[in-house]
C-alpha cells in the first residue's frame, strides 16, 4: 500500500478551508507570521510554498527577512512584537536561521503559545509531558497518515532513526503516545540493519539519501520516509530510503515526493487555524 501523503493532504486542505471560513464570518482572520533566512533560497522556497498553501486554506500572514546584519536583539523584539500582537495567531521560525543569531534563546522567547511548529522548548516539554500543546509539525503529519490508513501501533516495535528535536524525538515520543515499544537509532547506533528488520514500523528521518534498503525491512512492515535529499544529477528530492527495493518487501510506504513533506505544512496550517479557533472559544 501506498500511503498517499499528498492526496490526504489535500482532503485535509479542503477540511481546513471550511473551518476558516467559518471563521472568518465569525470576524476572525486566521495569521501565520514566518520568520525566514532572506539569504537562503531552500528556506525561502520552503516558506513560499507554505505561505501558497496558506493563502489558499484563507490564511493570511506577513514575512520577515533576517539577514547578515539582523542583529540578535532586533530577532527577539520582532519575536515579543509577534507574541504580543493578538491579530497574529501562529509564528513559523523558518530553520536555519543565519549562523550568527542564537536560534535556540529565539525558539525560547517565542514560547509555546503560537509555535504553531511545535519545536519551542516549550512545546517540546509539553509534549513530553503529556500536556495539550502544538505538536511538532512533521511527526504529526505522520501520525495523520498512520490514522487515516488505520495503521495500528499498539504494541508493535517502531523504530525511529533520527534524534532531531524536530523530528526523530518528537516523533518517538507520538509513538509512544499511540503505544507502540518504541526505539531511536542515530549515527552511532550498531548493527542498523538488524534493527531496522526488528521493526513494524520504521521511520526513517535521518538525511541520507536512499540509506535504507529494501533487505533491511522486515516484510510487511510499515515504512514512513521523511527524508529529502538533493542528489547531483537527480532532479526533485529523494528520501532516506530506497523506495524502489522497500516497496517490494514494505506493507505500506510513503513516497518521496508526496509522502510526508505535504502533510507537513498541512499539520502547520492546521495548527494555526486551531490557534485561532482558541481565541474565540
Ligand atoms: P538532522 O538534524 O540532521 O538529524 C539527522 C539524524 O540522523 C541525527 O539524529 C543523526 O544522528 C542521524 N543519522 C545521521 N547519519 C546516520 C546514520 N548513518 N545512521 C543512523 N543515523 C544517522 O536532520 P532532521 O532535521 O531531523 O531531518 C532528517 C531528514 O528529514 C532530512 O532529510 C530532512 O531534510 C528531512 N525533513 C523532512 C521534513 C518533511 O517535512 N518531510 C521536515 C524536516 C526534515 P546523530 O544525532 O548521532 O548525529
Amino acid at each position: 500500500m501506498i500511503l498517499d501523503g499528498l492526496a490526504l493532504s489535500k482532503q485535509l486542505r479542503i477540511e481546513l478551508k471550511e473551518r476558516v471560513d467559518r471563521l472568518r464570518e465569525r470576524g476572525v482572520v486566521p495569521r501565520l507570521d514566518v520568520i525566514v533566512a532572506a539569504q537562503d533560497p531552500a528556506s525561502v522556497a520552503y516558506v513560499n510554498m507554505k505561505r501558497k498553501w496558506a493563502a489558499a486554506a484563507g490564511i493570511e500572514g506577513e514575512y520577515f527577512e533576517v539577514s547578515d546584519t539582523t542583529s540578535q536583539d532586533e530577532l527577539i523584539e520582532q519575536i515579543y512584537k509577534l507574541n504580543g500582537n493578538s491579530r497574529v495567531h501562529g509564528v513559523l521560525l523558518q530553520h536555519p536561521l543565519p549562523k550568527h543569531l542564537d536560534e535556540d534563546a529565539a525558539l525560547l522567547a517565542l514560547g509555546s503559545e503560537k509555535d504553531v511548529d511545535g519545536i519551542t522548548p516549550q512545546s517540546l516539554g509539553r509534549l513530553t509531558a503529556g500536556l495539550p500543546g502544538f505538536r511538532c509539525a512533521t511527526p504529526l503529519g505522520i501520525t495523520k497518515i498512520l490514522d487515516h490508513y488505520n495503521i495500528d501501533c499498539t504494541g508493535k516495535r517502531a523504530l525511529v532513526i533520527g534524534r532531531s528535536h524536530i523530528l526523530g524525538k518528537p516523533m518517538a515520543l507520538m509513538l509512544l503516545e499511540r503505544n507502540a515499544t518504541v526505539t531511536i537509532a542515530h549515527s552511532k547506533t550498531l548493527d542498523l540493519a538488524d534493527r531496522c528488520r526488528e521493526a513494524d514500523i520504521l521511520v526513517a528521518a535521518v538525511g541520507r539519501a536512499e540509506m535504507i534498503k529494501g533487505d533491511w525491512i522486515k516484510p510487511g512492515a510499515t515504512v514512513i520516509d521523511a527524508g529529502y535529499n538533493k542528489v547531483e544529477g537527480r532532479k526533485g528530492d529523494v528520501g532516506d530510503v530506497h523506495f524502489e527495493s522497500a516497496v517490494e518487501v514494505a506493507g505500506a510506504i510513503t513516497p518521496v515526493p508526496g509522502g510526508v513533506g505535504p502533510m507537513t505544512v498541512t499539520s502547520l496550517l492546521m495548527n494555526a487555524v486551531e490557534a485561532a479557533e482558541k481565541t474565540i472559544s
